[in-house]
């Protein structure tokens, strides 16, 4: 069978055999999705997990308020960024170690699991200690020697798609964690480059990708609808959308509402405020309830 596009299912089972559902060695059919664990929280069964939080974990006080309105709305996870990957070094590279040290304590007093990025193999251990689960971003996505280092730490990875990445060069990139051993690797859609990008938005939300994502292989996928869009009033309609499209959780930016917070050093036009991550939240565990039984990729 041909994918609409350049790459064959031939393809496929050649760029990743490992992580392939078409490949024999796995038992997930058609449409089941591998369960990737992370504390409690399970991504690939039928509820789609909800993390949210700040771009960039900038104070405890920031991120301690911003992780009780994920837990308030119903968020499954605690996101933050320590080390944040920056178009330029004389921007906020994010508050390092000390972030790291601040995201686990808030993980600790809330009972959130954290997800964090790691941008140096060098630095795969020391992330992990602090982290539940280490998100690979879009820029590292074919940083192949960290793709290893991870996959041979063996904790959880998000890894998210490369922002011109084909179907294929993600997978690829999956399959270097799935080789060392580690098949808890959750796939993260974050939009892409085309050529509106900047024009009315950041990136191109591929959505697309998702039913094709989901047949070819049996990693769990969610969506970034914040990266993605850059826009917060575009935030609730990219979820709403992924989830539609097939998502099984999201991954959003929110910033506090108070009107004496400070506004965040990174990303801050595309924060959305805690009502509107209630919304979404109660949008995605409405349709759970709505969908039971009629889910076409559950
Ligand atoms: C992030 O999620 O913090 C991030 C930097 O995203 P991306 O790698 O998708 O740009
Ligand atoms: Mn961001």
């Amino acid at each position: 069978m041909t994918i609409a596009g350049t790459a064959t299912t031939a393809d496929f089972k050649k760029i990743c055999p490992l992580v392939s559902r078409r490949t024999t060695t796995h038992d997930y059919g058609a449409t089941e999705t591998h369960r990737v664990h992370v504390k409690y929280v399970t991504f690939g069964d039928d509820r789609p997990v909800i993390i949210a939080g700040p771009c960039s974990v900038e104070s405890y006080e920031q991120t301690l308020e911003l992780a009780h309105t994920v837990k308030s709305c119903g968020g499954d996870m605690l996101r933050g960024g320590a080390f944040k990957p920056r178009t330029s070094p004389h921007d906020f590279q994010g508050l390092g170690i000390e972030g790291l040290q601040i995201l686990y304590e808030v993980g600790r007093d809330t009972g959130l699991p954290i997800v964090t990025e790691v941008m140096d193999p060098r630095l795969v251990e020391q992330v992990g200690e602090y982290a539940d689960m280490l998100q690979i971003g879009s820029r590292n996505m074919q940083n192949y020697p960290l793709l290893v280092e991870v996959g041979r730490y063996g904790k959880p990875v998000l890894l998210k798609r490369g922002m011109a990445a084909s179907l294929g060069e993600w997978l690829g990139a999956a399959e270097y964690i799935a080789k060392e051993g580690n098949f808890s690797i959750v796939l993260c859609e974050r939009g892409i480059k085309a050529y509106p990008s900047g024009e009315y938005s950041r990136f191109i939300l591929d959505l697309n990708v998702l039913p094709a994502i989901r047949q070819e292989t049996f990693l769990p996928v969610i969506v970034d609808p914040s990266h993605a869009t850059g826009v917060a009033n575009m935030v609730e309609p990219a979820s709403r959308g992924a989830i539609e499209c097939g998502a099984q959780g999201l991954l959003i930016e929110i910033a506090s509402d108070r009107k004496d917070a400070p506004k965040p050093r990174c990303d801050a036009a595309q924060a959305i405020d805690p009502p509107t991550l209630n919304r979404i939240v109660e949008f995605v565990r409405g349709r759970e309830l709505r969908s039971v039984g009629a889910n076409a990729y559950a």
